[in-house]
């Protein structure tokens, strides 16, 4: 064995790539030009960032299943694919380029504004949002529907009140329209502080997403990569070959929600057959 001399005793050396879970975190999938938010790809540029995925060896999972197998020792060939908001371009513009590479992925949806718009984003354009019907037919693709909150409130310093409307209903909710168990949260804006945490974990969720890394990094904050218009290849390996730096943070991957006990959120499905 032998030792670095530039390393000072105890320091972390940077894991490889593929031992890091990567998330990549999309938003709408359109046409459309105007996108002063940059949260739009068209769908030509989605699929080629799929295929460029299948070429190195990767293939797009939800979230659920990517952390499921990095907690059995068999993620390396994975990465997560979240699209954020619950756009209703996603049913004729994204399901069509993931099924072409046998990909899945997670949409974080909304469930306090299902059939409506992204009202919050006050430059627009004005994006519709997913029905029930809607999102009932992503979940029966095999997509994985996660919760983005109710309404898109930011959560760091909300109050009781809202942290648990925005965690604990809008899964039931979310649950009622899909028949399907929620596991996985998203914080809108990415907003995160530890009051956040603590009531995905006590609504019953297994995971929770942000955006950038920090010292709440772990299984209810996950680091995510915005993928945007302008990534083309190159910068898509850029983005994959700094992520041990980005990640200066611990990130545990097997841990879970509190014990059933001591949880508010619904955990069982009344009428529903749970898939
Ligand atoms: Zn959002």
């Amino acid at each position: 064995m032998t030792t670095d001399p530039h390393r000072a005793p105890g320091a972390r050396r940077p894991r490889p790539a593929h031992a890091i879970p990567w998330l990549l975190m999309y938003h709408s999938v359109d046409h459309s030009t105007d996108d002063p938010y940059r949260i739009t790809v068209t769908p030509g540029r989605l699929r080629r960032q799929l295929s460029w995925l299948c070429s190195r060896g990767l293939r797009g999972v939800g979230v659920a299943e990517l952390l499921r197998a990095y907690a059995a020792g068999r993620g390396a060939g994975l990465v997560g694919l979240t699209f954020d908001d619950g756009y209703a371009d996603f049913v004729e513009h994204a399901l069509p380029a993931l099924r072409e590479h046998g990909c899945t992925a997670t949409v974080f949806a909304l469930p306090g504004r299902v059939g409506e718009d992204n009202a919050w984003d006050p430059l627009g354009p004005r994006k519709p949002l997913l029905t029930e019907a809607g999102l009932r037919a992503v979940a029966d693709a095999g997509m994985e529907i996660g919760s983005h909150g109710l309404l898109h409130l930011r959560l760091s310093g909300a109050g009781t009140a809202t942290l648990r409307r925005e965690t604990a209903h809008s899964r039931a909710e979310l649950q009622r329209v899909t028949g399907q168990r929620v596991t996985g949260f998203c914080y809108p804006y990415g907003a995160v502080d530890q009051r956040a945490i603590d009531a995905v974990r006590t609504a019953g969720y297994d995971y929770a997403c942000a955006i950038d890394a920090g010292p709440l990094t772990g299984p209810y904050a996950l680091p995510r990569s915005h993928v945007r218009q302008a990534d083309n290849a190159w910068r898509l390996a850029a983005k994959r070959l700094l992520l041990p730096l980005r990640r200066r943070h611990p990130f545990p991957v097997a841990a879970g929600p509190l014990p059933a006990g001591q949880r508010g959120g619904a955990d069982t499905l009344p009428g529903t057959v749970v898939r």
